[in-house]
């Protein structure tokens, strides 16, 4: 197994989730057990020098990625979700999409001042979703130490709206 291999799984499909739109579906990663080990252990092998105290991942595939991971690292792992869905007391970061605004939440009792953090998500675009991940992190008092993708669009320039961060990703398309 290579990322090449990993690469040659995720699968692109047309006009999802609008029209224009050619969404990279991770999904078939997910159900090859050796693609599914071998990402998370290079995802492991990229912030294996680094001192961390959490691995947070916005909702839903950052999920997929994050956990999986924070266990292989023996870390704690931090939800970072769309409104209303966790449970205790939150605080909000709203941030502008393409059409509309969108937010995300974290527990106020995540994270503790001066924790480092990791953020994972699937998949880098615009870099919205995680900048908002970053933003509530650090409300909280954390330090984001890098940023870490499976799979990065280049040509959307996440790493521009991103800058400042240590930004690791393992493909790119
Ligand atoms: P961004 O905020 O960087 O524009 O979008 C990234 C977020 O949207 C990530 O949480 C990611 O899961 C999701 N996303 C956007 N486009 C795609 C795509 O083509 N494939 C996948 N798997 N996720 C996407």
């Amino acid at each position: 197994m290579t990322l090449e291999d990993v690469k040659s799984l995720i699968r692109e499909i047309p006009d999802f989730p609008r029209e224009g739109i050619g969404f990279k579906d991770i999904t078939p990663v997910l159900k090859n057990k050796e693609a599914f080990l071998f990402s998370i252990d290079m995802l492991a092998d990229a912030i294996k020098d680094r001192n961390v105290d959490l691995i947070a991942g916005p909702e839903a595939r950052g999920f997929l990625f994050g956990a999986p991971l924070a266990y292989k690292v023996g870390v704690g792992f931090v939800p970072v979700r769309k409104p209303g869905k966790l449970p205790a007391e939150t605080i909000n970061y709203e941030y502008e999409l393409e059409y509309g605004m969108d937010s995300l939440e974290i527990h106020k009792d995540a994270i503790e001042t001066g924790q480092r953090v990791i953020i994972v998500d699937d998949l880098l675009a615009t870099g919205g979703t995680i900048f908002a991940a970053a933003k509530l992190i650090e409300e909280l008092g954390g330090i984001v130490d890098c940023i870490l993708f499976l799979t990065e669009l280049t040509f959307l320039n996440g790493r521009k709206k991103l800058e400042g961060y240590d930004v690791i990703s393992l493909i790119k398309f």
